[in-house]
């Protein structure tokens, strides 16, 4: 697909290179922070699987910056424009001088991590770390680039320093549809039991999902260890496609429970010991089924989540009716230019391939005779 049949058929595509981001995933993060209101009272967020950026680009543009999107620069516009009408105010699109000082002094409070196997450009007030967030030895990277100063590599247990952890991960689709699924759920579980390991109680954990067969596991498992869980689909997330997102509010863990990534929920192949420290009413342990999957399981006596109770996560669709349709194809003036993206991928599975091809002096079938 050319540079501009895809601005026509992705308006998010075109709106993400004329609006600055990196990818058109910005806008779901927009849309599900305008429903979900996720950055209140936030000042530590890890952003997994972050690659290229576009959402640590939200994050320090609202985070950091103070910038504000969507209804949130709608309502202080109203508001601007009610103190102007009212006269206390003298002219409504200049920045008060509040928001004249925020803008020229970015928060130091605030501590972004975003965690990809691929390289990332940087960002201003995102520490950038290059690794894998299946492997245990990440957490510890994670731990110290949120606290450089206090962090002591000797401690057995981790320290629960983060208000949000934000996973957007995807593995290279392969387009078969089953192993697509399986391997975007490995990751899920991998976004989660990370998340589990660093979240403050009260914490946040948005990811995205695939909805599947196994989805109300999942979103059982969820509800074991966060007070609210819902599944979010952004507008600017193609209906077509059965991408949504899980967003968990109020971390609070069961008594007892403690998280680690050598002993995961989700896909461990061994059955890892209960804790034995819980009451009884909540005391948490593992079960392996049998198609490899751990479970948490509480203590018998929890009406609200029993082993046979199914518990189906409620589901919004979110963004303003009025943003544009995903899957719509919209008519562009023939004039239109067409704009390169805002960060073509650092390190992309194909490299190779372009060298290869450039090597070879153009179009790489052609001078083969392929
Ligand atoms: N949220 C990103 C943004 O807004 O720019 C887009 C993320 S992209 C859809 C999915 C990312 O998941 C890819 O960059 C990929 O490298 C990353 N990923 C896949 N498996 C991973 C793993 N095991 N550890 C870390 N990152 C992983």
């Amino acid at each position: 697909m050319g540079k501009s049949s895809k601005d026509k058929r992705d308006a998010y595509y075109r709106l993400a290179k004329e609006e600055g981001w990196r990818a058109r995933s910005a806008y779901k993060l927009l849309q599900m922070d305008e429903e979900f209101n996720l950055f209140e009272g936030v000042t530590r967020v890890v952003d997994l699987c972050a690659a290229p950026g576009s959402w640590s680009q939200v994050l320090s543009r609202i985070l950091i910056k103070g910038e504000k999107f969507g209804r949130a620069a709608w309502e202080d516009k109203q508001e601007k424009t009610r103190r102007y009408v009212l006269g206390e105010k003298a002219n409504d699109n200049k920045p008060s001088a509040t928001e004249e000082k925020d803008l020229l002094n970015p928060r130091q409070d605030v501590k972004i991590v975003a965690i990809d196997l691929q390289p990332m450009s940087p960002l201003e007030g995102i520490t950038m770390l290059r690794a894998d967030i299946t492997h245990p030895s990440t957490i510890p990277l994670l731990l110290q680039a949120l606290d450089p100063e206090t962090f002591d590599p000797s401690a057995t247990s981790a320290s629960h320093p983060v208000d949000l952890v934000l996973s957007d991960g995807a593995p290279d689709v392969t387009g078969l549809h089953d192993l697509d699924i399986y391997v975007q759920s490995q990751l899920l579980w991998a976004a989660l039991n990370l998340a589990l390991c660093v979240l403050k109680p009260g914490g946040k954990f948005v990811a995205k999902i695939f909805r599947g067969k196994d989805v109300d596991l999942l979103y059982a498992q969820l509800k074991l260890v966060f007070d609210r869980v819902r599944v979010a689909k952004p507008r600017s997330s193609r209906a077509s496609s059965i991408e949504a997102f899980i967003v968990c509010e109020g971390f609070c863990p069961p008594k007892g429970f403690k998280a680690s990534l050598d002993n995961p929920l989700g896909a461990g192949a061994t059955l890892p010991p209960g804790n034995e420290t819980g009451s009884e009413r909540t005391k948490p342990s593992r079960k392996l089924r049998e198609d490899g999957i751990t479970e948490l399981e509480l203590g018998s006596e929890d009406e609200e989540v029993g082993e046979d109770i199914r518990w189906i996560a409620p589901f919004l669709a979110c963004g303003d009716l009025s943003a544009y349709d995903a899957d719509a194809s919209y008519h562009l003036p023939k004039d239109r230019q067409i704009l390169d993206p805002i960060q073509p991928p650092t390190a992309p599975p194909y490299k190779r391939a372009l060298e290869m091809r450039k090597a070879a002096g153009g179009a790489y079938g052609k001078t083969k005779g392929l």
